[in-house]
């Protein structure tokens, strides 16, 4: 927050949404290039913003520009997600010219923690009265799930105002490995542009594992052993209804520990300067933290995970979205196997309607990127090889997904 306060050109406003059942507050910080900004403000929503008074003045302006919507540590003991979180404003801090991009395109709205309670006791999962609060996010209780329900109320208005773009819960996970999304179920482009994002996610981490990330129908109505809540109370299954299935609404989840894998990634060229930018540590697959953990340069495991693999991957989101957008003045892209974003969209738009619209296959999952290079005429082979895949995978990690999660 200094830091951005430190750098004149950045709008930037704090605000307290409401206050959680034990009266702690639940902030949400707005920021962007201050470019575009229009006089007019977001309107107080009744029952809400505590301490504005009632005062018009006191909320944001509307910028021209889209919005995205970030929030963390509903489940207040999945601490990655606040590096994940750490990552995506260390990037966007910087002055680089990916920075300055995404700020002037873009107004960023963060809610860093939607259970400050459980967070302040202690809690893994759940808040003081024991509920999940990430299964109460269709039809939140004003005094039950004050944080829920506060937290909804401004991203529906954000959609009112015709202005979100993407949604991301950011989470932590125990027992599925690797840092991956979790979309939802939809049709025709707009799971394409659904699962886009992820792919472009991956294409600019070594730890984002795409082969991990879940796209199902299944995944939106799994109920939870425990209590029987089922996940279309989740935040982005209830975001995507409440906003007109809105394409981009994610659950961004890391893995405690590790991952399976890491990625091949490809080099970055400065479309400016035509030359190719060296890598830092957590981004070159040579550098001795990979290395030394897989003993020998070509093995691809995952390294155990530090805060700096959580932030990278924050920072990958951004690069991401740079991406998504077609606006990355240093993409990955143009040296990469698909050597724009069409690439990417077409490599992966006949296996999408393959995988989740002509035939639901076992695993509801995108294909192994090992495999990208085989295209749709031998992909009845490759549905038999994951077939066999995924029953060995299932039983070692997916199948205790079902048991904790999300
Ligand atoms: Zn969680």
């Amino acid at each position: 927050m200094t830091k951005f306060r430190r750098q004149p050109d950045i709008y930037i406003h704090r605000e307290v949404i409401t206050y959680s059942r034990e009266k702690r507050p639940m902030e949400m910080i707005t920021f962007t290039k201050d470019t575009k900004r229009k006089e007019e403000r977001e309107a107080l929503i009744d029952g809400l913003f505590p301490e504005a008074n009632g005062d018009p003045e006191s909320r944001p302006h509307i910028f021209d520009k889209k919005t995205i919507f970030l929030s963390c540590r509903v489940h207040p003991g999945e601490t990655p997600a606040s590096y994940v979180l750490d990552g995506i404003m260390k990037f966007l801090l910087k002055q680089t010219e990916q920075a300055k991009t995404l700020l002037e395109k873009f107004v960023f709205k963060v809610v860093p923690q939607l259970n400050p309670d459980g967070v302040y006791r202690g809690y893994w999962r759940l808040d003081t009265m024991a509920q999940n609060l990430n299964r109460f996010y269709t039809n939140p209780h004003p005094e039950h799930q004050p944080t829920i329900f506060g937290v909804k109320k401004v991203i529906v208005q954000q959609y009112q105002y015709k202005k979100l773009d993407v949604y991301v819960d950011l989470h932590a996970h125990a027992s599925k490995r690797g840092c991956f999304m979790f979309g939802n179920n939809l049709k025709g482009e707009d799971m394409l542009k659904n699962m886009l994002l992820p792919r472009l996610v991956s294409l600019n981490s070594l730890n984002f594992d795409w082969m991990e990330c879940a796209f199902s129908e299944g995944m939106m109505k799994v109920k939870d052993k425990k209590d029987g809540l089922t996940r279309e109370g989740c935040g982005r299954v209830s975001i995507m209804q409440a906003c007109g299935g809105l394409p981009n609404c994610y659950t961004l989840e890391c893995n405690y520990a590790s991952g399976r894998c890491i990625n091949h990634i490809s080099q970055k060229l400065n479309a400016e300067t035509g030359q190719v930018e060296p890598e830092i540590a957590i981004t070159d697959a040579k550098n001795r933290y990979y290395t030394e953990y897989n003993g020998k340069e070509n093995k691809r495991n995952a390294p155990p995970y530090t805060i700096e693999v959580f932030e990278d991957v924050g920072r990958a989101f951004c690069i991401g979205l740079l991406d998504f957008y077609e606006c990355n003045p240093v993409t990955r892209l143009t040296m990469s196997v698909y050597k724009n974003l069409e690439g990417v969209k077409t490599t992966y738009w006949p296996r999408t309607r393959f995988l989740y619209q002509k035939r639901r296959s076992p695993s509801h999952k995108p294909l192994r990127s090992k495999a990208r290079l085989v295209e749709a005429e031998i992909i009845g082979f490759l549905s038999v090889a994951r077939t066999v895949q995924f029953t060995s995978r299932y039983n070692k990690w997916v199948a205790p997904t079902f048991r904790s999660n999300v």
